[in-house]
């Protein structure tokens, strides 16, 4: 089990580096986290002014059913998980973990499975794991909901780092595929990434997922970009 592997000894703060015991994260660290506080009732990013939607999602129509997003994508949450999905350290990924299965407690969501957003095989062999899987270790070890296998990405497309909303929705088309069917039918799944942008990425798997008989898709994810 991943969660479990992850586990480093002598645990230190991803942040400060202070000892701490089990969660690698110290709490003065943990409490000085960009947590959304005021969410956008679409995409769940945070909302800045009297609206309970964010500019971005005016005009912009998603899939998903339920979207939440826990942090800003800003200072040490991007240094962070730009370090876990770029530089190898893993062990980032523990304390994000714990990070997501407390929010999806707090949000008390019934899903049927959990899916963390695939990466194509090319990516995971140069990479060498999925960094959504990992942040997912948490959930997967206390629910057992998590599959990695239902969902799958067939086209190996080229990072959405840099490109525009349109460019993004197009270079992700049809980059998803169901491996089971029966599995996906009739049942809500819950996806989970680590960055929401623009919702392409999330809105092409809820598109599968959808099309592939999923009754209900609600999304989870670990940081949003922040829309000024
Ligand atoms: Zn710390
Ligand atoms: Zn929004």
């Amino acid at each position: 089990m991943w969660y479990k592997m992850l586990i480093p000894s002598g645990v230190k703060c991803i942040i400060c580096g202070a000892e701490c015991n089990g969660t690698a994260l110290c709490p003065d660290c943990y409490n000085s986290l960009p947590f959304i506080h005021n969410h956008c009732r679409v995409c769940g990013g945070e909302v800045y002014g009297e609206l309970d939607i964010c500019d971005d999602c005016v005009g912009n129509p998603h899939l998903y059913d339920r979207c939440h997003c826990v942090l800003e994508y800003d200072g040490v949450v991007r240094d962070k998980i730009l370090a876990l999905k770029n530089n190898h350290k893993k062990y980032i990924a523990l304390p994000l973990s714990d990070i997501l299965m407390q929010e999806y407690g707090k949000l008390g969501w019934n899903v049927d499975i959990i899916v963390p957003v695939p990466i194509h095989d090319n990516r995971r062999k140069e990479r060498g794991y999925n960094q959504s899987e990992l942040i997912c270790s948490r959930l997967s070890n206390d629910t057992g909901l998590v599959d990695t296998n239902i969902l799958t990405r067939v086209v190996d497309t080229p990072h959405q780092t840099g490109l525009d909303r349109a460019n993004r929705k197009k270079n992700i088309h049809s980059a998803f595929k169901v491996s089971d069917r029966s599995k996906v039918k009739g049942k809500t799944i819950l996806v989970i990434d680590d960055i929401y942008t623009t919702g392409s990425t999330i809105d092409e798997c809820v598109k599968t997922l959808k099309k592939a008989g999923a009754n209900a898709v609600y999304v989870l994810c670990l940081s949003r970009t922040p829309v000024k």
